[in-house]
């Protein structure tokens, strides 16, 4: 094992969880043995949550402008650790050193944001009657969980942490069994930037510890981001629980190509699109519509792919089983009468034979009843449907039950305008192959790619971590007496 066993991360201490229940963590890369995780269980969530709420009556009280202070150091100290936050995040979950960087420096985006909370969160306050004022204010919840998948290591932990601790909450962590190790590391930056000992914990875990976090009675809120299967069972436990809870769950992207696109930026964005971290992004374009005429941008598209070689510029999937399944789905396009344009089956790279691979795979004339059509393959696969007219490319993405992102490849604004308007996504893009919008704007899909309301970063995270407390005021007793009095 390259690391000692994973411990879980309470009132400012590494400590053993009480279950001796765990699992093996697996690198994807080379299919290296890394560490242990814990299986907590109720009794950890318990010393977990007693901590979260001794520290939650004095942390709530620290004015914000003393709290974003801890933030500030936090984003020198993700710098100053970048490129060992990024080994980390490559180990474990397979992708490539480069997107590791990237995910790291958007932690860094994120947690600028949280510093600028205080400009944001100033209330409102209005004289209502002479004399007698009206005033609004943000207060945080109180001890809130974040349960986390195991795409982004760092990046999703790090879309709740900052902003939600900045907002006066206590939190506990729980991350996803596939990739514990980052989480650790960020602790002890968080211990080091003077983040007092319980207002950040980790309880590692599966399904029991996140039924446990739902049925907590003293944790106040769940945000959530994972499969959409999952996100259901979640939303609905937590709010049963009367819990606030937002859920992010799965997607299916669609990007629509129409014949005027630029065929090498287009193939550029729609390649990496796909295959940027091994297609294990939420905001991946899984699925292509190409509107009329455009073999020859399909051409560059392949080409373009075609430059991506697993072990170099493209990082492994996450698991055995999810190596399988991706294939699986490739196999069974083809077997239905799809063409498989580039073919990512059966990918090895030399010296880390037990790594996870698939190859770029680039699908062609795949029906939208396929399942590589309707489903989240969350692989390097980009499954290209034919249509004659921009409405019926517009009734395929508007089938899908996801709606997390869509982009159109164009150079008319017009049609830009129609698509944007239409695509039943919460994030849309015009020739962007991943529509993240960045700080301070929001993060989060429609449909079922989204439970709950508001989003889980930017602006909107604040009416999600927070709650308004509404005074009416008068000093004055020489205020007029009127029908409210
Ligand atoms: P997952 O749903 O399997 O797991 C997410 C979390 O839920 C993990 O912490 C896991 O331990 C826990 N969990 C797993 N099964 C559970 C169950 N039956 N009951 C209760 N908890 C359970 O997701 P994943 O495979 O880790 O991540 C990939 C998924 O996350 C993809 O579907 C991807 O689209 C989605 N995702 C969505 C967004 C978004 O913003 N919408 C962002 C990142 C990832």
């Amino acid at each position: 094992m390259l690391y000692p066993p994973i411990q879980n991360f309470i009132g400012g201490q590494f400590v053993p969880a009480s279950s001796t229940r765990t699992l093996p963590v697996i690198s994807p890369l080379d299919g290296q043995s890394l560490s242990t995780v814990p299986m907590s269980d109720r009794t950890d969530l318990d010393r977990a949550v007693t901590a979260a709420t001794t520290a939650f009556a004095s942390w709530s009280r620290t004015p914000i402008k003393e709290r974003v202070q801890v933030f500030f150091r936090y984003k020198t100290l993700l710098e100053n650790n970048l490129q060992e936050l990024a080994r980390l995040c490559s180990e474990e979950n397979g992708k490539t050193i480069g997107e590791s960087i990237a995910e790291i420096e958007k932690c860094i985006e994120l947690t600028e944001f949280a510093c600028s909370l205080p400009q944001l969160v100033t209330g409102e306050i209005l004289e209502v009657s002479r004399g007698v004022e009206c005033r609004t204010e943000h207060v945080p919840l109180g001890v809130v969980a974040s349960i986390v998948p195991f795409n982004f290591p760092s990046m999703v932990p790090n879309w709740t942490i900052p902003n939600a601790i900045a907002l006066g909450n206590c939190m506990i962590l729980k991350p996803s069994e596939k990739v514990p190790l980052s989480s650790g590391r960020l602790a002890e930056l968080l211990k080091e930037a003077g983040l007092p000992d319980g207002v950040f914990n980790i309880v590692h875990g599966d399904v029991e510890m996140v039924e446990a976090i739902c049925d907590h009675p003293s944790i106040e809120a769940v945000s959530f981001v994972g499969s959409t299967k999952v996100a259901k069972i979640v939303y609905q436990r937590a709010t049963s629980n009367y819990k606030r809870c937002l859920a992010l769950g799965g997607a299916k992207n669609h990007l629509m190509v129409m014949p005027d696109a630029i065929p090498g930026m287009t193939a550029q964005n729609v390649s990496a699109s796909m295959s940027g971290c091994a297609g294990q992004r939420c905001m991946a374009a899984s699925a292509m519509v190409a509107v009329g005429e455009v073999d020859h941008i399909i051409r560059s598209i392949v080409d373009e792919a075609r430059k991506i070689i697993p072990g170099e510029n493209l990082g492994a999937v996450i698991n055995r089983e999810s190596k399988d399944r991706i294939e699986k789905y490739i196999s069974e396009a083809e077997a239905q009468g799809a063409k498989v344009l580039l073919d990512g089956r059966g990918a090895t790279v030399k010296g880390k034979e037990n790594g996870t691979y698939v190859g770029p795979t680039v699908i062609d004339h795949v029906k939208p009843d396929m399942a590589v059509a309707r489903e989240e393959i969350f692989g390097p696969v980009i499954s290209i449907m034919r249509t004659k007219t921009v409405d019926e490319a517009l009734a395929i993405e508007n089938q899908s039950p996801y709606g997390n992102a869509a982009s159109v490849f164009t150079q008319n604004g017009g049609v830009a305008r129609y698509i944007m308007d239409r695509a039943s996504a919460g994030m849309v893009g015009v020739n962007v192959g991943v529509p993240v919008p960045r700080e301070p704007f929001s993060f989060g899909g429609w449909n079922e790619s989204k439970f709950g309301v508001g989003d889980i970063t930017g602006k909107s995270s604040i009416e999600f971590w927070t709650k308004l407390k509404k005074s009416t005021i008068k000093w004055n007793p020489e205020a007029g007496i009127n029908w409210m009095s």
